[in-house]
């Protein structure tokens, strides 16, 4: 079997002249291959970007688009075709956008395998540990209490008892921080899980120190990057002494940048995303190294029903894989692209069982959001 061709398509809602919200864009890839095999992935960063990477002509060795490198390629060579993409794209990759490129690329390829030998992706893996994962909701802050208590009974009315609440107008005031847990905790009662990202937006370590101990009425289920993810020290610093757990990590790419987050600030949950950290390929390492450093994994995810699909393969074939992000954006890209969209079944998602990725895309939509310059 051999890569005949890499789509690499950018999908918007809005106009590009309009803002665009977190879920509203995407890049999706298509590997084509000449058994009639065809691969889906995505990578959820900048879709304009990806495209780029994907699309570019060879400048030199080490300068190479990524399709450049897997035409005529065997796609079931998953390993090696990832470290030649990875060496190929040394310099304009690496980290940040190339691996980003390289995530969405590895799996369409695990997707390919999966179709190819008949079975699920985790059963490549190594075989799923369980049928269902358990899901929490993120909803960002809104202006008024009451807004916020209504969006968030919105989520509890779907069966979810795990919440996150973050951006929006979360984490740049104090005072205002607290009014919203107080009116947030009010509505979900002391039996709902309750977590906040502060999207690296307080501005030191004691500062945190000091809001991490101011918070501790609400009983918070994790502080989600309260300062920014190069912040080593002061997350180290914060890791030690609050009296809550401290997670990150969904801006990071590779082993080598989950090896020092890990090993300097030791979180209590690292959150990597599977179309940003490198892939399927690139996750189960990261896994390995939390394990490693006793980190738990809650991976992160809102983007297309592809990423859902890729995270919960990955999941089911992690012993320690039981929580999941579910997209709460009412984009299409979100609730349509994927025709069969995994669903919300109370608080699960459950396990998808048919062959490779499993997703089926809904080609009118697709090309109604698809740009084209
Ligand atoms: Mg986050």
């Amino acid at each position: 079997m051999k890569i005949t061709a890499v789509e690499a398509i950018w999908l918007r809602v809005p106009p590009l002249d309009q803002p665009c919200a977190w879920g509203e864009d995407a890049l999706v890839v298509r590997v084509h291959t000449d058994a009639g095999l065809v691969g889906i992935g995505e990578s959820d960063s900048a879709p304009s970007v990806i495209k780029a990477l994907i699309d570019a002509p060879v400048t030199h060795s080490t300068c190479k688009g990524l399709r450049h490198v897997l035409l005529g390629e065997n796609p079931l060579e998953i390993e090696r075709l990832w470290k030649k993409m990875y060496r190929e794209s040394e310099y304009v990759g690496r980290r940040g956008a190339g691996i980003h490129a390289i995530s969405a690329i590895d799996i369409a390829l695990w997707d390919i395998a999966g179709q190819h030998y008949g079975v699920p992706i985790h059963t490549l893996l190594g075989g799923k540990y369980r049928d269902r994962v358990r899901a929490y909701g993120t909803f960002s802050a809104r202006p008024t209490e009451d807004a916020n208590r209504t969006v968030v009974a919105r989520l509890l009315a779907q069966g979810l008892r795990s919440v996150k609440l973050g951006g929006g107008t979360f984490g740049h005031d104090p005072a205002y921080d607290m009014k919203v847990l107080r009116a947030v905790r009010a509505e979900i009662g002391d039996d709902i899980e309750l977590s906040i990202d502060l999207l690296g937006r307080w501005r030191n370590a004691p500062h945190a120190l000091t809001q991490c101990e101011a918070l501790r009425e609400f009983n918070l289920s994790w502080v989600e990057e309260p300062l920014p993810s190069d912040d080593l020290a002061g997350l180290a610093l914060l890791g030690k002494h609050a009296d809550v757990r401290i997670s990150g990590g969904e801006g990071l790419a590779t082993r080598h940048e989950f090896r020092s987050f890990l090993e300097e600030t030791r979180p209590a949950i690292v959150q990597p995303d599977i179309t940003r950290c490198g892939g399927i390929s690139e996750m189960r390492h990261v896994y390995e190294l939390a394990r490693h450093y006793g980190a738990q994994l809650v991976p992160h995810g809102f983007s297309t029903g592809i990423l859902l699909a890729a995270t919960m393969h990955f999941l089911a074939a992690c012993e320690h894989g039981d929580l999941i992000e579910y997209s709460q954006s009412d984009s299409p890209l979100f609730r349509g692209l994927v025709k069969n969209l995994l669903p919300l079944a109370g608080n699960h998602v459950p396990v998808p069982d048919a062959p490779g990725l499993g997703v089926v895309l809904d080609e009118a939509l697709l090309e109604r959001y698809r740009v084209r310059l």
